[in-house]
């Protein structure tokens, strides 16, 4: 009777194997396919400095998959299962290609917007990638893209596995003249002795940190410490996922240099992004 019930147990554990199995194939197939036919697109979420009035700052470049069949696929779905199966250095390339391409016709159409930037999110496991570095460095001379207006976003996790070779690498960035943004701050894993050691222009503190500020409540003392660590070594801090007016407020007076949220501006695709930044060249002149 045992044995029996050990090979159910058996039947329908390689059963669902095989249907992670046959997923997978699946989303590889599906995956290969959009990269041919072009199936991924890319929006851009503004950020803006907030200390003296509200400045334009730059754009995030998020990558959005259009499925013929299943509509818009969230990124937040599909980057898992494309670093999983090693896709994602297809992915990470064709954004940033694309990325490049819309910035280098946006300083055409405008001129050089030289206090303007674009960051582009590089998925953890490129840091440490050597092939990755040169394809950076490849696009940025294909695509005429000035360097200091680069910022490659990359979390905290990219930190963790080998943090000699990725404070290296990012010290070949900082040479190179591109920007670096440790991303999804205070999500990862990585102690905060390590910050000390990587030399990024930027801490993005992440969304969570920000949903639940009040003035003066537990949430905002430690954005506000936050803040004062990446001040205390010379990092701007960046907040994002900001949704309200008040969040705004409290960030403002907490010092913190720019931020980004649906409450100034949604991801938004390229025409609009272009109009935002000739809005942006008519105030503040060529
Ligand atoms: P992330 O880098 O933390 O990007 C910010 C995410 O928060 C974006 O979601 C953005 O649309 C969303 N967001 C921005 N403002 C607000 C707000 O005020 N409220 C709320 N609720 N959400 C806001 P998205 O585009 O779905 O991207 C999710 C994650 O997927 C990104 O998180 C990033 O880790 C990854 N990702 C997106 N595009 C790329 C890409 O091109 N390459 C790689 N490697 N990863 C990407
Ligand atoms: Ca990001
Ligand atoms: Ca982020
Ligand atoms: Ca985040």
């Amino acid at each position: 009777r045992s044995k029996q019930r050990g090979n159910n147990v058996v039947s329908i554990f390689t059963k669902t194997m095989l249907n992670q199995t046959h997923d997978i194939l699946k989303f590889e197939n599906s995956f290969r396919t959009a990269l041919q036919e072009d199936q991924f697109k890319l929006v851009f979420q503004p950020q803006f400095r907030i200390q003296n009035g509200i400045e334009l700052s730059g754009f995030e470049a998020l990558v959005r998959w259009h499925h013929p069949d299943r509509g818009m696929v969230s990124p937040a779905e599909f980057i898992p299962l494309a670093e999983e199966t090693g896709l994602i250095v297809e992915l990470d390339r064709l954004v940033m290609r694309k990325a490049c391409s819309m910035w280098s016709d946006c300083l055409k159409v405008s001129g050089a917007c030289e206090n303007l930037h674009i960051s582009i999110n590089l998925s953890a496991k490129h840091i440490t990638e050597s092939s990755m570095m040169r394809y950076i460095e490849e696009t940025i001379d294909k695509y005429n893209i000035p360097l200091q207006s680069l910022y490659l976003e990359l979390t905290e996790s990219a930190f963790v596995n080998d943090p000699e070779l990725a404070a290296a690498r990012l010290k070949t960035l900082n040479k190179l003249g591109v920007h670096c943004a440790i991303d999804d701050f205070g999500t990862g894993y990585s102690s905060l002795a390590y910050l000390n050691n990587f030399p990024a222009r930027s801490v993005k503190i992440d969304r969570s940190f920000i949903m639940g500020i009040k003035p003066g409540n537990d949430c905002a003392k430690l954005l506000e410490s936050i803040i004062k660590l990446a001040h205390g070594l010379n990092m701007e801090a960046v907040a994002e996922g900001v949704e309200t007016e008040q969040q705004l407020e409290i960030l403002r007076e907490l010092n913190c240099d720019t931020v980004q949220g649906f409450y100034l501006g949604r991801p938004m695709p390229k025409e609009e992004a272009q109009k935002l930044i000739s809005d942006y060249k008519k105030i503040n002149g060529p």
